[in-house]
């Protein structure tokens, strides 16, 4: 068996417990994974804090933190298959997915490189004669990131790229699911020459681990990406040191198509959108609101493409739907596929769990039409799109919006006026417009309601790691006059 360590204060160290990391293909441990409880939290946290006000980084200048950045990006771009490999090993996300995402990934870390010495204070035209008043930006201080097991590589990189690049450190919690890639990349951190202490990567459980984390004194900010449940205890935990929060939730995005869309193109797009990555996808876009007269039309295409897809081992360049990543995102999947067929949802292809080892799930696709059930408000976080049609464009815009969550939409038809009016109604914070899933650097990302506050990528996500301080400086010679004498 593998064994992974923790990275800490520039060191790979057993954690204070382990424990095993199963194959999600085949159900068997493959990999030991170390622990991080209460002490180890501790000393990566201290850690981070020394290498803050300390150590060489805080001496560094901008340039020479992004020059840090650009060796990193290469070093992701150089170790891509193997960081691909990892990923598709711990968590089942398909190779095909892994090695396209990693290669791009590196790309976040160019950017944000770039941005670090772009990072300006500013000089205030202030209203008082003799005085000269200036805003420096600082880093935030020590950051907290914890993600979820999906796209861990990514997801770690929009946090770490913008934190850095403004002078932070950091400490970074695994998903206990599938930590291996992290644990792994902690090496090209190494191999880049950040200073020890500037970055500290572990794993470990949310109750433990993460509760230690999110709540110890020295931790200035929280970056967090999962689901509104643990997002709401790292919310309660930050009531200790009052940390500022960034929230990276979950979603039910629609997927609206109407009848005059290019049906070829949304229906690829739908495929990409609710199958890729077997449906653990924040974006997913899990709700069809199609208009009627092409319901019938759209879903047998549908149906026929979801039920060519290739389900095989994540490992193989073929497969186009590997395993969901545990044993119990399976039967959550499944239990509530059982519930919205129970409420009335008809199945119009996949919903049943298959016997045998690994937590594979079929494509499923549900008309529900006319019914309420959970398949159309719960986050399902595997391959299950849920369908409703509409009349109006009204009906369409109501349904979309029927959703305590917001992350994205996607809006397919051939009317620009139409497309630019649910650009602006649809309450969600991305639109893509006859297209699906398009990610970069350059834009923000992030939701509304359920699925959070603060938006990553981009040049705002810099100065999100950063915090002002305003100086002061009188430019008279005179002495300080008498205090009972207001200016
Ligand atoms: P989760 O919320 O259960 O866990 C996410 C992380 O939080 C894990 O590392 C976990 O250990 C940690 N955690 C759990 N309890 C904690 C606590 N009390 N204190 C501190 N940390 C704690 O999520 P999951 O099931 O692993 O991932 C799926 C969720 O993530 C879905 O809702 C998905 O939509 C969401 N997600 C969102 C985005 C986005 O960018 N908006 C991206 C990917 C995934």
């Amino acid at each position: 068996m593998r064994r992974f360590q923790h990275y800490i204060a520039g060191q790979f160290a057993d954690g204070e417990a382990r424990f095993e990391s199963l194959d999600p293909a085949t159900g068997a441990a493959w990999a030991e994974m170390p622990e991080a409880r209460e002490a180890d939290v501790n000393s990566a946290v201290e850690a981070a804090h020394s290498a803050l006000y300390d150590g060489p980084w805080a001496r560094m200048t901008a340039s020479e933190r992004g020059r840090l950045l650009y060796r990193l990006a290469d070093l992701v771009a150089e170790n891509a298959p193997v960081l691909a490999e990892l990923e598709t090993r711990d968590t089942g996300k398909i190779i095909r997915e892994t090695s396209a995402q990693i290669a791009y990934v590196a790309s976040y870390y160019r950017y944000y490189a770039g941005l670090a010495d772009k990072i300006e204070g500013s000089f205030l035209p202030i209203d008082k004669p003799d005085m000269d008043v200036w805003l420096r930006r600082e880093p935030v201080g020590v950051v907290a990131m914890i993600v979820p097991w999906n796209s861990q590589l990514f997801l770690s990189a929009v946090k770490i790229g913008p934190a850095l690049a403004a002078g932070c450190t950091l400490v970074l919690k695994a998903s206990e699911d599938g930590p291996a890639p992290l644990l792994e990349f902690a090496r090209l951190v190494k191999e880049a020459g950040f200073p020890e202490g500037v970055v500290n990567i572990l794993t470990g459980f949310g109750a433990s681990c993460g509760a230690a984390l999110t709540r110890h004194p020295k931790v200035a900010h929280i970056a967090f990406t999962g689901g509104p449940e643990a997002a709401r205890r790292v919310v309660a935990n930050s009531a200790d040191n009052l940390a500022s929060t960034s929230l990276e939730l979950g979603g039910k995005s629609p997927f609206i198509v109407f009848a005059d869309a290019d049906l070829t193109s949304a229906v690829n797009a739908q495929v990409a959108g609710i199958f890729a990555a077997t449906g653990q996808s924040c974006v997913a876009g899990s709700r069809l609101i199609i208009e009627r007269p092409v319901k019938d039309e759209f879903l047998a295409r549908l149906k026929a493409k979801a039920e060519a897809i290739r389900i095989g081992s994540p490992l193989d360049m073929a497969t186009e739907v590997g395993p969901l990543a545990t044993r119990r995102q399976q039967e959550h999947v499944d239990r509530l596929v059982q519930a919205s067929v129970s409420a009335g949802a008809r199945l119009v292809t996949g919903g049943v769990k298959p016997e045998g080892p690994g937590n594979y799930y079929p494509p499923t696709i549900l008309d529900c039409d006319g019914i309420s059930s959970l398949s159309l408000t719960e986050e399902f976080f595997g391959p299950v799109l849920s369908v409703q049609s509409f009349e109006t464009e009204a009906e369409a815009l109501r349904l979309a919006n029927d959703t305590r969550y917001g992350l994205a939409s996607g809006v397919f038809t051939q009317n620009l006026a139409r497309a630019h009016r649910f650009s602006r109604q649809i309450r969600a914070g991305v639109v893509w417009l006859n297209t699906y899933r398009a990610v970069s650097p350059i834009a923000p990302f992030g939701g509304y309601g359920l699925s959070g506050h603060g938006r990553e990528g981009g040049l705002s996500a810099v100065l999100d790691y950063t915090r002002t301080k305003t100086v002061w400086l009188t430019t008279s010679d005179a002495p300080f006059p008498d205090p009972f004498v207001m200016r």
